[in-house]
């Protein structure tokens, strides 16, 4: 048994587990490495460089067996990927609990994780990967999708329509940013080096056209600005070449940001450099190609920095290019923020985060009806509402159902409350699991990204995703995870989950409100604690306790 092979999560309502709860994880854990989920399935690897579900195939076994004769009062331990115990606890308890990739403070780096990834020791669980929560590309559109949506907010009068963002980067993540930017309704020039990485977002819908040359993506872009049409166009080019032209032209952009995977110098291609001459010159001269593509970042930063003299939104979207153009000299480098303390932390500062769910029957039906459920939850909630609508004509699902949008602190709970009556009344064909990214308000320990620039200086605090991880146990959650690494790498993040079923019983209503409640109510509390005037209007008028501020 114990090899590579196909895995899919069963449909359905018949359990092979003894309840909904064992069933929902051992659904979830197979569903994370369905080859329409994973990207490499027979390495157990399910997304983000090495992020994998489970430490090998033996493990694998050992959990899907164990989870098939779990019982209501017990808990199984899972140590890096790997099934270390099974302990009696009771019903309230989680029926699984997770710590993935944690490594002692001076230990905390690749070097040292590597050796003992290598003696079998250990595995990296990213964030959703050995969390059993990964949801396929939607949760990148999504994220992106939010992203763009607070910028709107913040500078455009809620609404991209009528404004032009120029990015590069159509890659594996990059490619969600031209649909993010018209699901906005707003006009976005999009710059690859790479003329398959523009076809096949074309080929996927992400992507309206392709522009023939600089002058021709201008004229479409100005003619859809002006029309207020949402409208993505692809360029071929470098960015460190087009986008100091752009600057030096006065090309008319609204917003400058950048997803060339710049954290990683041999994979930006240098200018100078032809696209196809890249790889065989990387591998030839890395420190050469490293020396030039950090010079060519420099000078494509420096562009983004004209542009944001210039009266542009810019910011960084989490690929390090900033870091990179200072190595290489540039010294206004950081001179725009990174985009979490730019535009989601008043997000979080609201308990705002990625809540997701998947729906176990298998059924597409079950998620439109949730769907619609949430649109009438909420209906005040514009941006929301046209993610949902967009969501559910344009997201290809992978895997089990499911479906992906931002909810606040005593929204996620209401949520979560009318999934478990929609399965108790039978509109549901099985239950849901309801879970959501590391990448949340109060989950997250991360100083390059999630808690960059905290308004205290509590960027390296590590205790906040610990208690959040306590506080998902106590209050009921059904499975809960404590990871190091995942998103920026080893050393630089500490960060936790959870997945809470919603099986139609009153018991699992009772658990869903609790962790629905108090999970995001660690973001608002941790932004509090740090100052954020925002989060204590949220606990003021949410009836948030923090004790600092009673008395
Ligand atoms: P990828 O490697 O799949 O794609 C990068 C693309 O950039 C490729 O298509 C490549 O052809 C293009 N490119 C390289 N050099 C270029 C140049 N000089 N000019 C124009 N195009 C060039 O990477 P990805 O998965 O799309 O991720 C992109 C980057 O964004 C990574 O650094 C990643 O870490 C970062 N990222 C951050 C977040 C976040 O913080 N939320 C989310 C997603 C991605």
């Amino acid at each position: 048994m114990s090899g590579p092979r196909p895995v899919r999560a069963p449909r359905g309502t018949e359990l092979s587990a003894l309840g909904w709860q064992q069933e929902a994880a051992l659904r979830m854990l197979q569903n994370n490495l369905d080859p329409e989920v994973a990207e490499h399935p027979d390495k157990l690897v399910v997304y983000g460089g090495t992020g994998k579900a489970a430490r090998d195939w033996r493990s694998f076994d050992a959990m899907v067996r164990t989870l098939r004769t779990l019982k209501q009062d017990e808990t199984m331990l899972v140590q890096s990927g790997r099934p270390v115990g099974v302990m009696q606890t009771h019903e309230w308890a989680p029926r699984v609990l997770i710590a993935n990739s944690n490594l002692v403070g001076d230990w905390a780096n690749w070097e040292e994780f590597r050796r003992l990834e290598a003696l079998g020791l250990t595995m990296y669980g990213q964030m959703t990967a050995g969390s059993w929560i990964y949801i396929g590309t939607q949760g990148i559109l999504q994220g992106t999708y939010e992203t763009f949506a607070a910028v709107a907010a913040k500078k455009f009068g809620g609404t991209l329509a009528g404004t032009i963002t120029l990015t590069a980067g159509l890659g594996g993540m990059g490619g969600a940013q031209p649909l993010a930017v018209t699901m906005n309704d707003g006009v976005a020039i999009c710059i690859d080096v790479d003329p398959r990485a523009i076809e096949r977002r074309i080929e996927h819908k992400y992507l309206d056209v392709r522009a023939d040359s600089l002058e021709h993506a201008l004229q479409l872009a100005v003619e859809a600005r002006d029309a207020r049409r949402p409208l993505s166009i692809g360029l071929l080019g470098n960015a460190a070449d087009l986008l100091p032209r752009m600057l030096a032209e006065g090309a008319p952009i609204d917003i400058v940001t950048d997803q060339t995977s710049a954290h990683d110098p041999l994979a930006y291609l240098p200018s100078g450099v032809d696209f196809d001459d890249m790889a065989a010159y990387a591998a030839k001269d890395p420190a050469g190609f490293t020396t030039r593509a950090r010079e060519s970042m420099a000078t494509h930063v420096e562009a983004m920095v004209g542009f944001m003299d210039a009266g542009a939104e810019v910011f960084d979207y989490g690929n390090s290019i900033r870091g990179e153009a200072q190595l290489a000299g540039y010294d206004r480098a950081f001179a725009f923020p990174g985009f979490v303390p730019a535009y989601i932390r008043p997000l979080f500062c609201e308990g705002k985060g990625p809540f997701r769910w998947a729906a176990l029957s298998g059924e597409a039906s079950d998620i439109h009806k949730t769907d619609k459920a949430i649109l009438d939850l909420f209906p005040e909630n514009e941006s929301l509402a046209r993610w949902i609508k967009m969501a559910g004509e344009r997201v290809h699902f992978q895997g089990l159902p499911a479906r992906i949008c931002w909810l606040g602190y005593g929204e996620r709970d209401r949520a979560g409350e009318r999934f478990n009556d929609m399965v108790a009344s039978g509109e549901l064909q099985a239950p849901l699991a309801i879970g959501r990214d590391h990448l949340d308000c109060g989950s997250v320990a991360s100083p390059y990204r999630e808690t960059e620039a905290m308004l205290d200086g509590s960027d390296a605090i590590a205790d906040w995703p610990l208690l959040n991880a306590m506080v998902n146990v106590a209050s009921g959650a059904s499975w809960v995870s404590l990871h190091h690494g995942g998103g920026v790498g080893m050393g630089r993040s500490i960060h936790a989950g959870q997945v809470s079923v919603a099986d139609g019983t009153k018991l699992a209503g009772e658990k869903v409100r609790r962790v629905l409640t108090n999970d995001p109510g660690m973001g608002v509390v941790r932004h509090v604690d740090a100052g954020y005037e925002s989060a204590d209007a949220v606990a003021a008028e949410r009836g948030v306790r923090v004790p600092m501020r009673e008395g």
